[in-house]
């Protein structure tokens, strides 16, 4: 006999880890994870280098430190700051604190591969929507797709992978559609590199309206996906429930300490989210100018519309040397990373469309 296991798990995959660099042993740039391409800065390195004569004892789970500082950043009370080891724990958390069986949880298809994971491990049901043609957020057809067993939706902007963004006016108004007791999460994993005219406050949103949670993280423009660190800025109420089903002592020392020394060193670590933007905007360009039809992105990734070339895509990305994300049969997402990566991903691009064509 085996041991067993919750049969509705068969319904999920477990999570894909983007291929790490260096896999195969081909020279390799790693623009799979959309991760950060810089180096830790000294300042962070020395912080962490500080906390690590103190690995003996568990962390302080109030973040003591950290939470003040966020706190003071975004102009909340510190009760409404949630920490998780990532944002995704931050989003898990919330989804076991507003769900269960029987309940669904809302979000748009394609989005972040990790929220039917968590809403299956819940127990709840995921309830996804299309994304329009234009692989956008489809808002009204979410707010149809509404019922009185919604607890949760998720509003992943810049959505994850398409890079497409919802505009402040769109989300206020969705905002006000929907019921007061279902609690919408605007997941901002990717809000710095933002730089549309219309992007909405997500914080503001938050400390204005009862029901809304935003979450932000320290692993894509602070470069620190490494060390697990990231936060909800909820209503109390929510920010009580998130706290009780986290696992105890989840925020490593080490990444409290990264996360804070990262704030006194945002000028800098801004600096860098600008030059990865102006990649974007070179990337961007050179595409559209070889042909390809992309998607708006105003996050650190592009999405090749490959469709079921995304097999061949793949392989052409990896002979130059490029680890990126296939979506079999939809299209594949290309971080953005140093500018000698972005040339590389230029060139086999523009092989994967003349095969194409
Ligand atoms: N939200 C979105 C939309 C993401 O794409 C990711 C990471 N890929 C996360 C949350 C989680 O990131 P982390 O746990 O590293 O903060």
């Amino acid at each position: 006999m085996e041991p067993r296991t919750r049969e509705d798990l068969d319904r999920i995959p477990g999570y894909r880890q983007g291929r790490s660099a260096g896999d195969g042993g081909a020279p390799s740039h790693k623009l799979s994870s959309n991760e950060n391409p810089y180096d830790p800065l000294p300042s962070v390195r020395d912080r962490i280098a500080e906390v690590l004569g103190r690995i003996n004892l568990y962390p302080d789970m109030a973040g003591a430190v950290l939470v003040p500082e966020l706190a003071r950043l975004h102009d909340v009370d510190p009760a409404r700051i949630v920490l998780g080891a990532g944002s995704v724990e931050v989003v898990s958390q919330l989804i076991r604190a507003t769900t269960g069986p029987g309940e669904e949880v809302l979000f748009a298809w394609r989005s972040f591969e990790a929220y039917p994971l968590l809403v299956v491990s819940a127990g709840a049901e995921p309830v996804q929507v299309p994304l329009t043609a234009d692989l956008a957020h489809d808002l009204p057809a979410m707010l149809a797709a509404i019922t009185e067993r919604t607890r949760l939706v998720i509003v992943c902007n810049p959505n994850n992978p398409t890079g497409t963004t919802v505009g402040a006016a769109a989300l206020e108004e969705f905002l006000d559609a929907v019921p007061r007791d279902v609690v919408v999460l605007v997941d901002e994993a990717y809000r710095e590199f933002d730089t549309s005219t219309d992007r909405p406050d997500g914080v503001a949103l938050a400390r204005q309206r009862d029901n809304v949670v935003v979450a932000h993280t320290f692993s894509k423009a602070y470069g620190l996906a490494g060390v697990r660190v990231g936060y909800a800025i909820a209503p109390p109420v929510v920010a009580d429930a998130m706290r009780k089903v986290a696992v105890p002592f989840g925020v490593t020392g080490l990444a409290q300490a990264a996360a804070a020394a990262s704030l006194e060193a945002q000028g800098e670590l801004l600096d860098r989210v600008l030059a990865l933007v102006a990649e974007r905007e070179r990337v961007v360009r050179a595409l559209t100018a070889q042909g390809w039809d992309l998607p708006p992105t105003q996050a650190n990734f592009v999405w090749l519309p490959t469709g079921e070339a995304t097999d061949r895509a793949v392989e052409v990305l990896e002979r130059h040397g490029i680890l990126a994300r296939a979506f079999p049969g939809e299209g594949v997402r290309v971080s953005i990373g140093r500018d000698e990566a972005n040339t590389a991903v230029l060139a086999a691009c523009a092989e994967i469309l003349a095969g194409v064509t």
